[in-house]
């Protein structure tokens, strides 16, 4: 069997990724996700800029201490200045401080950049870029030239540009990046620019793209087909502008679709928590949208497409999403036929006949609340209380007797706060009315809710909300619109989700709360336990003495 050809990886997430204008990391998430670029084996991690703010020179110093394994950490900086020895260019200077096997710097190429950026004859810019590579290169043991707006000086002036790579390649460079930095060439620009790049100079070639038209990725890809061999890009695609060229993407298109090799095979699987680990660290909400990893990429809705996935994967699905950490999800719907709802309760765990009458009550069930707003492609637990209901596969934990909520705000400056009171019917048929105080109406009832049922399910005290959503149904209609609430509900190990719907938020939100308590219930077959006589738990946790109050009207 042939080896697969190596691509390097060259991950910039934490110098170029950190341009973009919704990503902010702290020097621990730098060093956290440096670290785990190392362990699924990326290259190349391009730390920062260390001439250009503390905290990139910070993660330097900090990253020695992780003792990466595999990733070579490089610092990024410019060429030297015009008019100024290289060895006594500050910027130069703090990049060498950073003591990085790899230093990576950026120049000019493209002559309109020279005359009008940096307003210098074109043959000193050439001077300049010989200059600072073989300075750096008595310095550091691998130099990388990133030759910026490469295609666009390419297709503008392509003796000039080329001539630039020739300085940077006969000063000794190890190897030069082709840098699309406005993002905005096509795939066959691409092949050709790379093309000639690699028949003029001896160094190797990487591959740096921007997303400007939305083919970063296929950019890319297109390179290193014809001969690139480094890859520049940014885990999920962030960066700048349109953002850079998504790894999360062209590993798995490069490895599982063209044979080349840029990950271990073994560590492929864990792309998608990469990726879940730099959305979360930079406090960005996923795509669910994404190539690969997001949450309806694998995701099945029509009758017909599902019923085929059960018989065989590859009818729907381009590759098996297990080979990069990412499930097949079938999503409920209208659309629904009897083969969702089988596979579903497969996914589940739920041993059902496909014979079984009540699986065409549950399928009206299912449309009945569809219609009038529910989803459950969000809201996973709210379908599997439904499916165990309807199938009489569960019984109820405990009763609902009444709710009542309370808003009081008392000064202009002052937050409102909430009170609630709940009566519910435990499992050994005793009422009980709690209280509790929250800073707004669905924090005070998930409290009083809980409150009401810990003597019960001790359990339950470790269970909290995780996020909660409201959408509005009927946008027409104003503030007597229908809302949609989702609740996701953790116990610190797994996350579930719950729905309701109502004109009434309060109500809806009540819907979703009762079946995360029992969906936490169902899961972890949790028993009561008795009663503690003295419990009655008020808004202070202490007995109130009232026992069995009716409810409210
Ligand atoms: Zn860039």
């Amino acid at each position: 069997m042939a080896v697969a050809k190596k691509i390097q990886i060259y991950d910039t997430t934490l110098r170029d990724g950190c341009q973009s204008e919704d990503v902010s990391l702290t020097t621990e998430d730098k060093v956290e996700i440096a670290r785990r670029l190392d362990d699924i084996g990326i290259d190349y991690v391009e730390g920062g800029w260390p001439g250009s703010n503390d905290r990139d020179a910070a993660f330097f110093i900090e990253v020695k201490k992780a003792h990466l394994k595999h990733s070579k950490i490089a610092a990024f900086g410019s060429t030297r200045r015009a008019g100024v020895k290289a060895s006594q260019d500050r910027n130069l200077q703090l990049l060498l401080k950073a003591d990085t096997p790899v230093a990576a710097v950026v120049g000019k190429t493209w002559d309109l950049h020279v005359r009008e950026a940096l307003r210098i004859p074109l043959e000193e810019n050439l001077e300049i870029l010989h200059d600072t590579i073989a300075f750096l290169k008595k310095h550091v043991d691998e130099v990388i030239f990133d030759a910026e707006h490469f295609f666009d000086g390419y297709f503008h002036n392509k003796n000039y540009t080329l001539n630039c790579l020739r300085a940077v390649d006969d000063a000794g460079v190890d190897r030069i990046c082709l840098c699309d930095t406005n993002g905005g060439r096509l795939p066959d620009e691409i092949v050709d620019a790379v093309t000639t790049a690699l028949a003029t100079v001896k160094a190797p070639i990487a591959i740096h793209c921007h997303n400007d038209s939305e083919v970063a990725v296929a950019n890319t890809i297109a390179a290193v087909k014809v001969g690139a061999t480094q890859v520049q890009g940014t885990i999920n695609g962030v960066g700048e502008r349109c953002g850079n060229a998504n790894l999360i993407s062209i590993i798995p298109d490069l490895q599982l679709k063209l044979g080349y090799q840029c990950v271990p095979p073994a560590k492929l699987k864990e792309l998608r928590e990469v990726s879940m680990l730099v959305y979360e660290l930079a406090n960005i909400t996923p795509s669910s949208r994404q190539a690969f990893v997001g949450k309806y990429a694998f995701a099945h809705k029509g009758g017909l497409h599902v019923s085929a996935i059960l018989r065989n994967t590859t009818t729907y699905e381009h590759i098996d999403p297990a080979l990069v950490g990412n499930d097949r999800h079938v999503v409920l719907s209208e659309l629904s036929g009897k083969a969702n709802i089988m596979y579903k309760s497969k996914e589940l765990g739920l041993d059902i006949d496909p014979k079984n009458e009540k699986i065409g009550d549950l399928l009206e069930e299912v449309k009945r609340l569809e219609s009038e707003g529910y989803t459950f492609e969000g809201a996973d637990a709210s379908f599997e209380l439904l499916m165990r209901r309807t199938l009489g596969m569960t019984s109820e934990h405990f009763n609902f007797v009444s709710f009542r909520v309370f808003d009081d705000k008392w000064h202009e400056d002052q937050a409102p706060f909430s009170e609630a009171v709940v009566i519910i019917e435990g499992p050994d048929g005793h009422r009980s009315r709690t209280s509790a105080i929250g800073n707004g109406p669905v924090n005070a009832l998930d409290s009083a809710l809980r409150r009401a049922l810990v003597p019960y399910y001790p359990a339950l005290e470790n269970m909290h909300l995780a996020d909660y959503k409201v959408r509005v149904l009927d946008n027409g209609r104003g503030t007597g619109a229908r809302v949609r609430v989702l609740i996701e509900s953790t116990d610190g190990r797994k996350r579930w989700s719950t729905v309701g719907v109502s004109a009434n938020v309060v109500e809806a939100s009540w819907q979703a709360l009762v079946d995360s308590v029992e969906y936490k219930l169902h899961k972890d077959h949790l028993k009561p336990r008795a009663r503690p006589a003295d419990v009655n738990g008020d808004s202070k946790g202490k007995s109130s003495g009232k026992r069995g109050v009716q409810p409210n009207p």
